[in-house]
Parts: structure tokens; C-alpha cells; sequence
């Protein structure tokens, strides 16, 4: 697995594609993902959700959304930026 450089002086700024440059489109896939959503069936018979769940038990990868590359190792800093 290949160690992708991050720009040297930006440490703590923006994710900056290494392959294609992209700052803007980025794309989050998570793996075994098990979605739980509960619902109250009305009289009517129709039904309305009332909470759902999330749960990852995979890995879960980050990926540049134009060039598809590989930017796991921002993953960290992307949820700590995401607001
Ligand atoms: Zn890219």
C-alpha cells in the first residue's frame, strides 16, 4: 500500500486530492453498513418512520469524487471537519 504525501507546509488545511488536485468532491463508502429503521403502521394501514439507526461495523474509505483515488488517510481530519 502506497503512502500518499500531504502538500508539505498545509499539515492541518485543506484535503487536497494527490492524484488530480480535487479540494472539492469527495466521497465516504462504509463497508457491512446495517440499517435499522423503525416505523408505526397508522390506521389507515399506511406507515411513518420514527427513527432510524446506522450502524458500520466495516472499514469505512475515503475517496477523491473525480478521480477516484484513494485518500483514506485524510478520513481522520474529513470527520473532523465535517459540521
Ligand atoms: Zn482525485
Amino acid at each position: 500500500m502506497s503512502k500518499v504525501q500531504i502538500p508539505s507546509g498545509k499539515p492541518a488545511g485543506r484535503i487536497i486530492c494527490p492524484r488530480c488536485g480535487n479540494v472539492k468532491d469527495f466521497v465516504e463508502i462504509a463497508s457491512n453498513v446495517l440499517v435499522t429503521n423503525h416505523y408505526v403502521q397508522n390506521r389507515d394501514g399506511s406507515f411513518s418512520p420514527i427513527e432510524n439507526e446506522t450502524e458500520v461495523a466495516g472499514e469505512v474509505r475515503l475517496f477523491c469524487g473525480r478521480c477516484s483515488a484513494d485518500v483514506t488517510e485524510f478520513h481522520a481530519h474529513f470527520q473532523e471537519m465535517i459540521f
